[in-house]
């Protein structure tokens, strides 16, 4: 196990993700009157990268050793926060990008956060539940006191889930000799979880693409709308926008491929099929598609919400949406978002879109604090309150400085954090 500290941007160039966030951040700092090239540096480093080796004793008795990661980007607006992913493509350089990520988006929401993500590469369909069980608990308790309710906040992502942040507070507890509630949130409503957190990031997209729609006077009731990606996001992204803004979803996609129908899909009923089936291959009245043939199809809104890096130059020439809404965490190349600016195309980047999942964390986290919880309602009213002035800081910087969405959310993020780094004084 290797803890290293303050650590530069790598110079070998990693994955697709990582490639996008750094080039967004350089971009965008260079153009702020206050950010000198040191301050640069010190945006685009990592305050600690946890690299680990997990011991897991299998069903069989055999022993297997698995790597993971936590990597701490930022902390000068507050505790690191940011959520933790089983998936067999996890790697240190991809970590780091979704970590750097986080800060952003932590900063562009107004929540007092810094920047953490966390990895451990494996599938985790290829394991019992009590390997995925033993697998979590060692994982959290070699983090030890890297992570805690004022240090470091993990959460759930891609393929983790509330069972898997119960873990994580158990074993944390546990091993701190004490409860620790606030250690990571996404946790079941049962134990001491948020209602509304589960639909949290779907909901963020839902209120973001009302905005959007509204300020360009789309119809979304006659705009066909895309959703990529069936997981928590998409989901509850595509329910949310066909039942409460009346959208006209006409496709959904999973890794495997999409189903597409002109005249539209009913989003739970797709849904329902999908459990039961594991697979959306031989649902009634559509076309099946490649996931690349997928988000090239005819749409007016298109809605990444699976892994980064989906919408890459070929797909940006190809896709006809004027309006994509990132669900996921980086899911347009850096290359792929220069083509789709050229022609206009509006980008509501991941780092205000894909925000609401970590707003509500910030919720769950202060309910777990002052043991006080929140109705469903009042959570969903909060998340309003906050993402929708977080856009309109956006839009409105964009509209004054005649810049993109992405390059007016990263000037919000990255000043808010200079802010707080120069304010703390020298040493930050
Ligand atoms: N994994 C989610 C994200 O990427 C949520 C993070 C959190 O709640 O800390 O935004």
């Amino acid at each position: 196990m290797t803890t290293t500290m303050n650590l530069p941007i790598p110079k070998i160039e990693g994955t697709a993700c990582h490639d996008a966030v750094s080039c967004f951040v350089l971009s965008v700092a260079q153009k702020i009157s206050f950010i000198d090239d040191d301050m640069i540096e010190y945006l685009n480093s990592y305050r600690r990268e946890i690299t680990m080796k997990i011991p897991l004793r299998k069903d069989d008795g055999t022993l297997v050793t698995i790597p993971a990661y936590r990597v701490q980007h930022n902390n000068a607006r507050g505790p690191y926060k940011g959520g933790v992913r089983f998936h067999p493509e996890v790697n240190l350089t991809e970590v780091r990008a979704l970590a750097n990520m986080m800060t952003w988006k932590t900063a562009v929401a107004d929540i007092p956060y810094g920047g953490a993500k966390g990895g451990i590469c494996i599938d985790p369909k290829t394991l019992s539940k009590n390997e995925l069980e033993r697998l979590t608990r060692a994982f959290t308790f070699h983090l030890g006191d890297n992570i805690g309710p004022h240090t470091d906040i993990p959460a759930p992502d891609v393929n983790t889930n509330a069972q898997v942040m119960a873990w994580m507070y158990d074993e944390y507890s546990k091993s701190h000799s004490h409860d620790a509630l606030a250690v990571v949130t996404g946790k079941p409503v049962a134990l001491g979880g948020s209602e509304g957190r589960e639909e949290a990031t779907g909901r963020g997209v839902m209120y973001v693409l009302r905005e959007v729609a509204r300020d360009l006077k789309v119809d979304l009731s006659k705009s066909r709308i895309l959703v990529e990606g069936f997981g928590n996001v998409g989901y509850h992204g595509a329910r949310l926008i066909q039942d409460e803004l009346n959208g006209f979803i006409v496709g959904v996609s999973t890794s495997k491929g999409g189903i597409y129908n002109s005249k539209g899909i009913d989003v739970k009923k797709a849904h329902r099929y999908y459990l039961e089936h594991s697979y959306l291959k031989g649902y009634p009245d559509v076309d099946f598609m490649s996931p690349e043939e997928f988000l090239c199809a005819d749409c007016d809104v298109l809605v990444p919400a699976a892994l980064s890096g989906s919408i890459n130059d070929k797909i940006a020439q190809k896709t006809p949406a004027r309006i994509i809404i990132e669900g996921a965490n980086g899911p347009v190349t850096a290359t792929a978002n220069e083509i789709l600016i050229d022609k206009q195309r509006v980008i509501a980047p991941a780092i205000l879109a894909s925000g609401g999942g970590v707003i509500v964390s910030y919720f769950e986290w202060v309910q777990n604090l002052q043991q006080y919880y929140w109705t469903h309602e009042e959570v969903n009213k909060k998340l309003e309150r906050v993402i929708v002035p977080a856009y309109e800081r956006v839009r409105d910087l964009s509209r004054e400085k005649k810049i993109s969405l992405r390059q007016a959310a990263y000037t919000i993020g990255l000043e808010q954090v200079a802010q707080a780094s120069i304010l703390r004084g020298t040493g930050y």
